[in-house]
């Protein structure tokens, strides 16, 4: 045992410089500096007094999560911000993070096809409308990150991640073009691409169904269906950068032939189409999209319900093949499907029930994601924040 307490003193120093180190990214609430810092909250709460009483750190009022709370940022550093980017096929989306306040989303619409140098464009005139409503100088933004509905390959340790094949460009009628570069050049800083549904995961963890989780999964199921797997607080990337695409995972091995090579993926009964399909075989006035199957089971039409129930029931299917064996405490999904509401998690969870049996020791429970269609772009913001904080 210690006597003169040096000990304690040297490891109250360096988790001083802890602290500091991660205030460096951007100013942050207390309960997210514990977060990041991995230093319980008793002791971060301990330490950022001293850190006050230094005049090293500084203390606002501020909102996170829709609640007050107080905002910390270093004194002796400019405050950086961080972007996140969505450019899907209708709309662009930024958010903006690090300022003491919840991201806020502006979004823009543009035509389709949109021109490639239009939708810089748009970007750049958000991010201006950003700065001239919220005081967001472009000189402190420090790194952005844009969502892309594709898949982005993990590369080598330090090395940019970057998308796996010309999907995205082509969906947008781009051809192949320099994303990254191009958005990192009209910005001014660094630009990294991230999948769609692994930010939304993140997103959902910060600020919607996953709070207070780090480890679950993701399912989205909209025109595709992808998803995230979320592990120890970050998204897990597996080997190739793909890991948490369950909509590629078989659920009816004698099913239909899917885009991806594979037979019977989640994607051939739980997407856009299969859905249509699957709701509007062989009737007149069938549905001709997603939305109207939703709004067609929550209004009693018994084949657009049956569609939904057997939706919920492959999607209970994987949810029990991923969570079980990672003994996920939580699954969450999103994407319009869920206004079906009910209908869907009850299908769900009786297959989830079904499927784990008796022998599994905890239950997976299964939410709806809270933070609708921006929750990639807010992601975005998110991981941008993230990267400066812990690079790679
Ligand atoms: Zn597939």
């Amino acid at each position: 045992m210690a006597s003169d307490g040096r000990p304690q003193r040297d490891a109250r120093e360096a988790n001083l410089r802890v602290l500091r180190d991660c205030l460096a990214a951007g100013p942050m609430a207390q309960v997210e500096l514990a977060a990041v810092s991995k230093l319980s909250e008793a002791t971060v709460s301990n330490l950022v007094r001293i850190l006050v009483e230094q005049g090293h750190v500084h203390v606002e009022p501020g909102i996170r999560n829709g609640r007050r709370t107080r905002i910390l940022s270093l004194r002796d550093r400019p405050a950086p911000w961080y972007l996140g980017i969505e450019i899907a096929r209708t709309r662009v989306r930024v958010a903006a993070v690090g300022h003491g306040a919840d991201p806020a989303v502006h979004a823009a619409e543009i035509p389709v096809p949109c021109a490639y140098s239009q939708a810089l464009d748009t970007v750049v005139e958000l991010v201006r409308g950003l700065d001239e409503g919220r005081g967001l100088s472009p000189a402190r933004l420090a790194g952005a990150v844009v969502a892309v509905p594709g898949l982005v390959r993990a590369t080598s340790e330090g090395a940019a991640p970057d998308l796996l094949g010309e999907g995205y460009h082509q969906a947008m009628g781009w051809g192949s073009v320099p994303l990254t570069r191009d958005l990192a050049e009209a910005l001014g800083t660094e630009v990294t691409v991230e999948n769609d549904c692994n930010l939304a995961a993140l997103a959902e963890m910060h600020a919607g169904a996953g709070r207070g989780h780090r480890d679950f999964m993701y399912v989205l199921g909209h025109a595709y269906v992808g998803g995230g797997l979320v592990l120890n607080g970050r998204i897990y990337r597996g080997g190739g950068g793909v890991a948490g695409e369950f909509g590629h995972t078989v659920v009816d091995s004698g099913g239909k032939s899917c885009w991806c090579g594979g037979r019977g993926c989640l994607e051939t009964v739980v997407g856009e189409a299969a859905l249509v399909e699957a709701a509007g075989e062989g009737r007149v006035g069938r549905p001709r999209d997603l939305a109207q199957v939703v709004s067609g089971a929550l209004a009693g039409d018994a084949r657009c319900r049956a569609a939904i129930t057997d939706a919920g029931t492959a999607i209970g299917s994987v949810i029990g093949a991923v969570a079980t064996p990672l003994d996920l405490r939580l699954a969450v999904i999103g994407g319009p499907l869920t206004g079906a509401g009910r209908l869907l998690l009850d299908a769900v969870r009786a297959r989830l029930t079904a499927y784990v049996g008796q022998l599994h020791p905890s239950t997976t429970a299964v939410a709806i994601a809270e933070l609708g269609d921006e929750a990639p772009v807010r992601g975005a913001a998110l991981a941008a924040a993230r990267q400066a904080a812990a690079p790679g």
